[in-house]
């Protein structure tokens, strides 16, 4: 794996291209790269590994695993993180005061597990809604015929607070494929705004990984969520 010096300038390299791939996507689409936040997705490296990125100066980590939140997060409480992958309900109290945005809400029921909790924890939790938007069966989010019922849920939920969308392009898609599934995802958070009232703010739009953030950033992504590119050259330790 490398000496912790080797391994931190790997990162320091990976983290310079990466932010210059950004940089250029934010020129191309008009936009400031204040606009855009990059969440390093530490799912294939160990704690140590994980430090030394948030030590080369990258805020906002995220996990796909509960456990593996829980595992890292109070070792790191410098960081904002940011959970992406699947929430059991038996796991949000635990979840809850570790996190800064959850990104992957999948279903009304954890919405309201969520909700109970927050208020048990007497906080205000920010989320987002997470679609499925792809014929893939494999993928979690919300389903087309769940989406209406989504605003009136939400008002229901006092101590949550809906701030976008979250959503992944097809796996075997081409990048137009995905450059379109997340124009479609652009298009819903500006149509479903007016339908959620305050607190609720549909503002952010979580789409785009390694392979398609170009794309995403170019309709209107506010959070890109990068593991791979950020670990090119490093073995991963897990
Ligand atoms: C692993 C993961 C990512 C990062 O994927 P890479 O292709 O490695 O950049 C992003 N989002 C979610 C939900 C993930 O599970």
């Amino acid at each position: 794996m490398g000496t912790p010096a080797e391994v931190s300038q790997l990162l320091q390299h990976n983290l310079e291209r990466l932010e210059a791939r950004i940089t250029d996507a934010c020129q191309r689409a008009g936009r400031s790269r204040s606009e855009v936040t990059l969440v390093g997705i530490t799912k294939y490296v160990d704690l140590e590994t994980t430090q030394a990125l948030h030590a080369s100066g990258l805020q906002d980590l995220g996990e796909s695993r509960p456990q593996a939140l829980w595992e890292k997060a109070p070792s790191i409480p410098t960081a904002r993180w940011h959970l992406v992958g699947h929430l059991q309900r038996n796991k949000v109290a635990r979840t809850l005061p570790l996190v800064h945005l959850i990104h992957s809400v999948d279903s009304l029921r954890l919405m309201q597990a969520l909700d109970e909790e927050a208020g048990k924890q007497n906080r205000t939790q920010d989320i987002l809604l997470e679609l499925h938007l792809t014929q893939e069966a494999t993928k979690n989010g919300f389903a087309e015929e769940e989406w209406e019922q989504l605003p009136h849920h939400a008002d229901l939920c006092r101590h949550l607070r809906v701030v976008g969308l979250m959503g992944m392009a097809a796996l075997e898609g081409s990048l137009d494929d995905a450059r379109s599934t997340f124009a479609r995802m652009r298009e819903l958070r500006d149509r479903w705004r007016s339908f959620f009232s305050p607190p609720h703010d549909l503002r952010h739009l979580s789409m785009g990984m390694t392979g398609d953030f170009v794309e995403a950033i170019l309709e209107g992504a506010t959070h890109i969520r990068i593991g791979s590119a950020l670990f090119e050259g490093i073995q991963h330790g897990k």
